[in-house]
């Protein structure tokens, strides 16, 4: 009978993931480039909210943690303590070339990389800087992952770059 309870519960709380899930979005060094795009997704043009999407500002509220930028040396521990503030099921986003690979900043000094140089990435989202069709297309796939079963695996949205 508890067994039941537990399904009907994970089922509920997927269900309840995948139509509205909460959104963080964190600069770990971004040149503001994503950033601009991340917000034209959410305003009335785009609509990110039609597909349920709410973005807040605690980690501890959070499902989906969107990052932008290479992970600068300074940012690295407060990404670490964000990120482990979420409770779990959660998932990360990668928009935007640094944050997939360090982009036009690997190899600084001051850089150490893509997100997932420091903690899993379960979407990455190319461009310099991604369109909001792009954001959209790889944040709709990671939401229609998260209803299958089986574990998640990493996603590489188009590459709906400018340049
Ligand atoms: S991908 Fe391009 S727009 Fe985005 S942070 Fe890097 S340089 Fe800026």
């Amino acid at each position: 009978m508890s067994n039941l309870v537990d399904q009907i519960t994970a089922g509920l709380k997927t269900w309840a993931r995948v139509n509205s899930p909460w959104v963080i979005h964190f600069n770990s060094g971004s040149c503001n480039g994503c950033d601009i795009e991340i917000l034209a997704t959410l305003t009335p043009r785009y609509d990110l909210e039609r597909f349920g999407v709410k973005l807040q500002g605690s980690p501890r509220h959070a499902d989906v943690l969107v990052c932008t930028g290479p992970v600068t040396r300074q940012a690295r521990e407060r990404l670490i303590r964000i990120y482990e503030q979420m409770p779990e099921p959660k998932f990360v986003v990668a928009v935007g070339s640094c944050a997939v690979s360090g982009g036009v900043f690997e190899g600084c000094y001051n850089v150490m990389g893509g997100i997932d140089r420091v903690i899993p990435v379960h979407a990455f989202i190319p461009g310099c800087p991604p369109r909001p069709e792009a954001i959209i297309d790889g944040v709709v796939k990671l939401l229609s992952s998260l209803q299958s079963p089986a574990p998640v695996q990493p996603i590489m949205g188009p590459d709906g770059g400018k340049a």
